[in-house]
């Protein structure tokens, strides 16, 4: 026998050909830079401190209490479904049953990819807003699916989505929008205007659409975010997505769900159950009492992040970037050009021995690179303190 790692007896590549093109993420490779070179690591996006200490202990509680220690229900535990329901009818006066309308799942990645895996056939395009979240992509072309990106572009000091362009991007192929907003990399929040254009392109071609809003709390502006499940002719054909890991601080322990019609949560539901099953059991309780925290902590999280954001905006402008003040998430895509730099890719790859810090090249989540090849993210969920570490030292640019 010749085979040897990386090539099966017939020659054959060990990785099959639908995730080919999915190497190792970017993010192993800044992040291990970032350790051997002691840089301070503004390029993935966790919080560098844990959420609140009563959900903590909650989890902690369920834990001894023996509840959730076994496989919870496969739709989620009901504590948690109603606790979802509640949040979706308290927030934004919707209302989902949680017995039929809710699904949790292990993560807002787990939503993603069952979603995209129920409800794609080979062949199918799936429009996608680029630059994406890198795992759209590997998620779409797991289902068999073809992602028609469509490309947000900068201008008047945001990211925006030409209508005209998703309009024209429409074909009779289509089968679903999966959109993001708040969006990350750019920060851009989808306008009401918008977010009402696209609910009537999805009507009129009849389109499924996936939302991934996992920052829905962290809408920096005026009136908060806003559901494209909201909008006329919207709640029978959207899913959409939540996670618990940007609201409460805690991305490791991988609580998401997704809100939809029954038909939608049952066709998501088949996909689901062969990837995880069930997952984070005690978690589950735990960030059922998160959801019901008082209106308080998520004003405190969000004016928290919002101080983050404008000092690490006014840092990376007096630093020489072109930035783009993000209305949403956590990050802040930045433009190397006034730097006399072209290359974003290269630019990051240098960093950690220029300056001491870490980020994330936004190339790597466009398909078309040439595109993205000035924009530079920075993540601003860490400390205070590490943020002014990290604006002093970007200062030597
Ligand atoms: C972080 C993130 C996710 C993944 O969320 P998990 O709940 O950790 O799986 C999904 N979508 C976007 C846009 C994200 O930034």
């Amino acid at each position: 026998m010749t085979s040897s790692p990386g090539a099966s007896r017939n020659d054959r590549p060990l990785l099959n050909r639908r995730l080919a093109e999915f190497g190792t993420t970017i993010f192993a490779e800044m992040s291990a830079l970032a350790v051997r070179t002691g840089a301070i690591n503004l390029g993935q996006g966790f919080p560098d401190t844990d959420g609140p200490e009563q959900v903590r202990e909650a989890a902690v509680r369920a834990l001894r209490d023996g509840r959730g220690n076994q496989y919870p229900p496969g739709p989620g535990v009901p504590e948690l479904r109603t606790a979802i329901a509640a949040h979706q009818e308290r927030r934004y006066g919707l209302a989902f049953d949680p017995d039929r309308e809710v699904l949790v799942t292990a993560g807002a990645t787990e939503a993603i990819a069952a979603s995209l895996l129920a409800l794609v056939e080979p062949g199918d395009e799936v429009i996608a807003l680029e630059p994406y979240y890198d795992s759209y992509a590997a998620s779409i072309a797991l289902a068999g699916g073809t992602r028609v990106p469509v490309t947000l572009r900068p201008g008047g000091g945001r990211f925006s989505l030409d209508l005209d362009e998703l309009r024209a991007a429409v074909t009779p192929r289509t089968r679903l929008l999966l959109l993001n907003t708040p969006h990350n990399p750019t920060g851009t929040v989808l306008t009401r205007e918008e977010l009402a254009e696209i609910a009537k392109l999805a009507v009129e071609r009849d389109l499924l659409v996936v939302t991934d809003e996992v920052y829905e709390h962290l809408v920096f502006d005026e009136g908060g975010h806003v559901p494209l499940v909201s909008f006329p002719g919207m709640r029978e054909r959207t899913v959409t997505i939540g996670s618990a890991g940007k609201t409460f601080s805690f991305t490791g322990w991988k609580v998401g769900w997704i809100t939809a019609t029954p038909e939608l949560v049952t066709a998501v539901r088949s996909a689901k159950q062969f990837l995880t099953f069930v997952s984070s059991g005690p978690f589950q309780y735990a960030v059922a009492e998160a959801l019901a925290l008082p209106d308080a902590y998520f004003t405190s999280f969000l004016d928290d992040m919002r101080a983050k954001r404008d000092l690490l905006a006014s840092g990376l402008t007096a630093a020489g970037f072109e930035v783009y003040r993000p209305a949403g998430t956590y990050f802040i895509t930045t433009d190397v050009r006034p730097l006399g730099e072209s290359d974003g890719l290269a630019f990051c790859r240098a960093l950690p021995e220029r300056a001491g810090v870490v980020a994330i090249p936004n190339a790597v989540f466009y398909d078309h690179r040439d595109q993205g090849a000035p924009f530079v993210r920075f993540a601003f969920c860490k400390q205070t303190p590490v943020l002014e570490e990290a604006v002093s030292r970007l200062k030597s640019l």
